[in-house]
């Protein structure tokens, strides 16, 4: 038994030193190969130059791909969601334009456009106030292209603001309902059309019901 390890240690030393010989030998042959190309470049003129120039023109096509990467991975919050949604609304006659500004899929800022828009030919409406007579005056939406005319409320730009609000709100909290954005984005593309901040809109509002929701902006 003794004689059988031993016999067997022997055979295991003696294959480790031929590996170790093996692999070291191997390394030599390399290192040689190596230092025989070196010597071959820098004894060619303009050789060295020219390889630097090409070497650092790789490392700079490397890292531009890198940061060429990096930058498109960090534009948006969610897969092909638009990083902002445009909304309508229409409350007396008139149409609001909106648009929420999305960061990590909840709003981060929203803006309603100070005059409205008008529902017959979408020009900007000037505010005017009529005269009926010297006590009773009217004040009124014109529009400067079709002639169009409507009474004109106080405060209807804050009520759009409150309204939009709370739609934007919901297209971007809700993960589970139809108007959810995620699915708003899966019918539109379901459709084969495109998503976009104006798409997206569409969809919401013909998916939910609610009186002052409008596609006319857009149009
Ligand atoms: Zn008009």
């Amino acid at each position: 038994m003794k004689l059988e390890k031993a016999a067997a240690v022997i055979v295991i030393i003696t294959g480790l030193l031929d590996l170790v010989l093996r692999l070291s030998t191997g390394a030599w042959l390399i290192l040689s190969w190596v230092v025989a190309v070196y010597d071959f470049i820098i004894s060619v003129p303009f050789l060295p130059p020219i390889l630097t120039l090409i070497l650092g023109f790789a490392a700079g096509l490397h890292l531009g791909v890198r940061v060429g990467a990096a930058d498109s991975s960090t534009s948006s919050g969610s897969v092909g969601m638009p990083n902002r949604i445009y909304g309508c609304l229409e409350i007396n006659d008139v149409l609001w334009k909106a648009r929420a500004d999305l960061s990590n899929l909840s709003v981060s800022r929203l803006y309603v456009e100070s005059e409205p828009y008008c529902p017959e030919c979408n020009t900007v409406l000037d505010g005017d106030t009529v005269y009926k007579s010297a006590a009773r005056q009217t004040n009124i939406w014109e529009c400067a292209n079709c002639g169009f005319r409507t009474e004109r409320e106080s405060d209807t730009k804050n009520k759009a603001e409150r309204i939009v609000e709370r739609h934007f709100r919901q297209i971007t909290t809700n993960q589970d309902e139809d108007y959810a954005y995620g699915n708003l984005m899966e019918k539109i593309e379901e459709d084969d059309r495109e998503v976009t901040g104006e798409s997206i809109w569409n969809e919401y509002v013909s998916t939910v019901d609610d009186e002052y929701l409008s596609t006319d902006c857009f149009v």
